[in-house]
């Protein structure tokens, strides 16, 4: 009764109440948002780090609230996650990625890979590989150009149901991503039977890889893993001329980060990719 007593006290703190009224009011305000055409997609270039050319867009989804205003991902996906509305959000950033990707290859612009972040929610849909591959054959995409980004932490689950997921997607032909790697399990096991094409350095470690001897460590290790394994590489979160030099020098082939360009609307994109064409 007294551990009750004490949590009940919490709950009516007014900062803890205050927190728990804002979660609650995004979580009832998630619910049409698609519908009501409140998601925004916006594009982050990533890099060759060699060529310097544009490789690759990774879309990353805003929620344009009616009077909260500009609502980043890292503030609702978690409580779509919670509540499910993920899925219908998922389904749409990937939807909305792969039209965007084909138009900027109908108006003639280099062609670049779409990476599009999963959800654990939407991995562990039945129908997944079925709503993928009927988005591909709607926005007319082909597969290979389609990127989707996993974590480890929800492939982790069930292992043997992941790796069947993760193989059918493969059967389709699209790219798989292992984002934040380092952070999770990093089980070298597991890591061996995941079907994935591509490792993502977690941003944690490239922030200080020119400072921190033990994030230089886990980024050499990283790197040296991806060349073992034939996977490809690519770093995120690169700010620095130090950073890039650094993961250049140990031979990181792709880089994302505001270094280059912040995440920003689709049109800003068509732009971007019209230059780095008359390079
Ligand atoms: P993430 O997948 O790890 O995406 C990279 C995040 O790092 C993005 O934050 C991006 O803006 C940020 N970033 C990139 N370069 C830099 C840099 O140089 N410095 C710093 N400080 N940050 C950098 P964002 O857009 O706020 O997204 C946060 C997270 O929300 C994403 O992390 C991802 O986990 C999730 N998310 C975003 N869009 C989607 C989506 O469509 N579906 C799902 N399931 N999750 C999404
Ligand atoms: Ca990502
Ligand atoms: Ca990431
Ligand atoms: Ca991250």
């Amino acid at each position: 009764a007294k551990q009750q007593g004490r949590s009940q006290y919490q709950f009516y703190s007014p900062e803890v109440n205050a927190q728990l009224q804002e979660r609650l009011a995004l979580e009832n305000e998630l619910h049409g948002a698609v519908e009501r055409n409140e998601m925004v997609v916006y594009y982050q270039p990533l890099i060759d780090l060699h060529s310097r050319q544009i490789t690759a867009m990774e879309a990353l989804v805003r929620w344009q609230h009616p009077t909260r205003g500009l609502v980043s991902p890292a503030k609702f996906i978690p409580i779509a996650e919670a509540n499910g509305s993920i899925v219908p959000i998922g389904e749409w950033v990937l939807r909305t990625a792969c039209a965007q990707t084909r138009a900027w290859q109908l108006a003639g612009l280099p062609p670049i890979r779409i990476s599009v972040n999963l959800s654990a929610r939407q991995f562990e849909q039945p129908n997944l590989v079925e709503v993928v591959s009927q988005i591909l054959e709607e926005t007319g995409l082909t597969a290979s150009y389609l990127e989707l980004e996993v974590t480890e932490s929800f492939l982790m689950g069930d292992v043997q149901r992941s790796v069947n997921t993760l193989e059918q997607l493969r059967e389709l032909g699209i790219l798989l991503a292992l984002d934040d790697f380092g952070t999770g399990y990093s089980s070298l096991n597991y890591l061996k039977r995941f079907p994935v094409t591509m490792l993502k350095i977690d941003r944690s470690f490239v922030q200080d890889v020119t400072s921190n001897p033990d994030s230089a460590a886990v980024t050499d290790a990283i790197i040296a893993l991806s060349k073992s394994l034939r996977l490809n590489i690519t770093a995120e979160g690169i700010e620095t001329q130090e950073q890039l030099d650094y993961l250049q020098k140990r031979g990181c082939e792709e880089g994302q980060g505001f270094y280059f360009s912040r995440p920003v609307p689709a049109d800003a994109i068509a732009q971007m990719l019209k230059e780095s064409s008359q390079q």
